[in-house]
């Protein structure tokens, strides 16, 4: 391992998407020199890996947009605003929900300046592959990178890797989804471009396509409704959730076989789409470069919130964060199933949840952070991702400044200096 080219840091964050782009600035913004470490070749995570063009999160459901999510993310609204993205909340047709619509393209730019600003340390193309440990510390992470691999030594971590790839090569036990180790359904989000964006598609005869589709389509659709269909911002494209795969294990092959069936489904559920009328140019822009992965690895924390903690919107005093979703559920491939959350309408997010049980040095961030099968349906999604990848963020620089873990207290004052709520 030594013969190794070694760096240092204060703070490793292993992911760049929402959780991972929170917790580098976070962690940053509290003094420490971070490293952030991201597969793809740009962040984003989902929202650029899996088009999923939707910050869910950031604002609490209801008759208006009450916000719920600020700091890291209000400063990237404020960057894409700049490159000329309205990003206000929209309401969502299909559920009620509110939403801020994204660009690919943007998102990226944006992310890269955002990170720049804060002097982050970014290795693109690259891969946290090993742990090194002591005790109960990682000591340092091995990175594969287009180079070769190399060394990174820092006095904290966080995991923002969505799959708990960090927990998972700690040693860290960990559960494969719910407790009957069944995982939520795949989803792969279609780009379609050539429909006029003076075209309504009218549902009912989407519905009737797809029942027609279904008598003997070789890949029957699961959301006879239609699916999850708005016009994406600046291009006007259909942004469309309609290709649904069960995800029976974490192995490659399973992945292979649903990204093939996917794009197969795609294309069938397109030229169906093709007989509406308006939708005769229609044509697949995109399906992303991988399929979407809603749940693999929940690694064991030191608190998992439960599914009562966000119904009746639990409120505590080391809260670090809000998870405002509502519990969203994809048990049954195309059948999301959605349950509110009480109280105030967004539930608090205790610091616990964020640290790693048996490994003093390693937070979690994004949907990797500690919840039990149901409360993982609301915390997951991305505007919560930034808010509790801010607080691991923080939480990380504070260790690594003073070598122990100290009071929430401290991490919160941090927190709200920042701009987060709490
Ligand atoms: C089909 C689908 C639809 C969804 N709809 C919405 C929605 O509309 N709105 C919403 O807010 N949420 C939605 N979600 C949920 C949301 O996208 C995820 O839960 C969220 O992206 C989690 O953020 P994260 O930062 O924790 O993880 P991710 O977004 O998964 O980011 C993790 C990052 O870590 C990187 N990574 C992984 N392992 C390593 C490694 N070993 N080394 C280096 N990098 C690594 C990955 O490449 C990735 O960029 C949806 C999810 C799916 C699948």
């Amino acid at each position: 391992m030594s013969h190794l080219e070694t760096t240092y840091y204060d703070v490793v964050v292993c992911g760049g998407g929402a959780g991972g782009v929170g917790a580098a600035i976070g962690a940053a913004k509290a003094g420490a020199k971070v490293c952030l470490v991201e597969k793809y070749g740009f962040l984003g995570g989902a929202a650029t890996t899996s088009q999923v063009l939707a910050y869910c999160g950031l604002y609490q459901q209801g008759k208006d947009p009450i916000q719920a999510v600020a700091g890291v993310a209000e400063e990237l609204l404020t960057e894409l605003r700049a490159l000329g993205l309205s990003a206000d909340p929209h309401c969502s047709e299909t559920t009620g929900n509110w939403i801020v619509m994204l660009d690919t393209e943007l998102l990226k730019l944006a992310l890269d300046r955002l990170l720049r600003k804060y002097q982050v340390d970014i290795h693109l193309h690259t891969r946290c592959a090993a742990v090194s440990r002591t005790g109960k510390d990682i000591e340092a992470v091995t990175l594969a990178g287009m180079e070769g691999r190399s060394r990174v030594v820092a006095d904290a971590f966080v995991d923002a890797s969505g799959d708990a790839n960090l927990a998972m090569l700690t040693g860290v036990d960990y559960q494969i989804g719910n407790r009957e180790h069944k995982l939520q359904a795949l989803t792969m989000p279609l780009r379609i471009g050539g429909v006029n964006p003076s075209v309504k598609i009218d549902r009912a005869n989407l519905q009737k396509a797809i029942g027609d589709y279904n008598i003997n389509g070789q890949f029957p659709i699961a959301r006879t409704d239609g699916g999850i269909l708005i016009r994406l911002p600046l291009s006007r494209d259909l942004w469309w959730m309609l290709v649904d795969l069960p995800l029976d294990d974490l192995t490659s092959r399973s992945f292979t076989t649903a990204e093939m069936n996917g794009r197969e489904m795609a294309h069938a559920y397109l030229a169906m789409l093709k007989q509406l009328p308006g939708c005769e140019q229609a044509y697949l822009v995109s399906t992303g470069p991988q399929v979407g992965v809603r749940e693999t690895r929940h690694p064991e924390s030191r608190y998992t919130i439960t599914r009562d903690d966000i119904l009746e919107g639990a409120e505590r005093e080391d809260s670090v964060a809000r998870a405002a979703w509502p519990i969203e559920l994809h048990a049954e491939a195309g059948k999301p199933v959605y349950h509110s959350i009480g109280g105030r309408g967004f539930a608090q997010v205790p610091y616990d949840s964020l640290r790693a049980k048996g490994v003093d040095n390693l937070w979690y961030a994004g949907r990797v952070i500690g919840a039990d099968d149901q409360a993982y349906g609301s915390v997951r999604v991305m505007g919560t991702a930034f808010a509790t990848g801010q607080a691991a963020g923080v939480a990380a620089a504070d260790f690594a400044d003073r070598h122990h873990v100290s009071d929430v207290s401290s991490v919160q004052r941090q927190l709200l200096a920042q701009g987060a709520m709490l």
